[in-house]
């Protein structure tokens, strides 16, 4: 046995990044399922601290005043989405958090506390499946498979109705402009391309790649 197989944990990391509307949760929870493998939503995470910032009326370009936010809200990503007890695994997905999640995501203090979350919830479960936007380049650069998916413009608003095709054009060029861990395509990544192509299809793609 090689040293990298005594680290490897019981499960593969695999690491889905990519812009909104580009099909990762939805090809996440299904490989999730065919693998029999958890599954992280990080933007939930970065959600959740953007929807706790509107909710205590703190603005969401103070960084210090968010990032001292960060690190007291205790939030909890699953089936549901928990801040401080309260369930908003609804509320997160309102235009009014999806217009101020992105300066919250810019803000290195944020930052630091949710990817070190992320990796203690991948380190309690020996692997799973993580998505987001810089997860193969920054926060699981040895992930045994990282996915890159995109989908045309016009196809990844026609996914995102309630947000509407201008601010989610705008919020993935706040998140590919940032300056810390912007999203672009990992080194060694697989790019797949899901416009007009099945679930069950891309799903296959991924795991002929294990
Ligand atoms: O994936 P979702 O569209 O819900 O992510 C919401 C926002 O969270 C993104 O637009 C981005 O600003 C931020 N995000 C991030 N890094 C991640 C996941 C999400 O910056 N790993």
């Amino acid at each position: 046995m090689t040293a990298v197989d005594v680290e490897r944990g019981p499960h593969p990391v695999i690491a889905i990044d990519g812009p909104a509307g580009s099909g990762k949760s939805t090809v996440s929870r299904a490989l999730s399922e065919r693998l029999g493998v958890e599954r992280l939503d990080t933007g939930a995470m970065y959600r959740a601290v953007a929807w706790a910032a509107l909710d205590r009326g703190i603005d969401p370009g103070d960084s210090a005043g968010v990032a001292a936010l960060a690190r007291s809200v205790a939030v909890t990503v699953g089936e549901r989405v928990v801040a401080d007890g309260c369930d908003i695994t609804e509320a997160i997905r309102g235009p009014e958090v999806s217009a101020a999640v992105s300066a919250v995501a810019a803000n290195p203090g944020v930052r630091v506390v949710l990817v070190e979350l992320q990796r203690m919830w991948v380190a309690a479960r020996g692997g799973g499946i993580i998505e987001g936007r810089d997860i193969g380049s920054v926060v699981f650069p040895q992930a045994d498979l990282k996915i890159y998916l995109t989908a045309s413009a016009a196809e990844r608003a026609r996914r995102r109705p309630e947000e509407g095709a201008d601010a989610v054009a705008r919020r993935d060029r706040q998140d590919s402009t940032r300056s810390v861990s912007p999203l672009e395509v990992a080194d060694g990544a697989r790019v797949i391309d899901t416009t007009e192509r099945s679930v069950e299809e891309i799903v296959e793609e991924v795991v002929a790649c294990l």
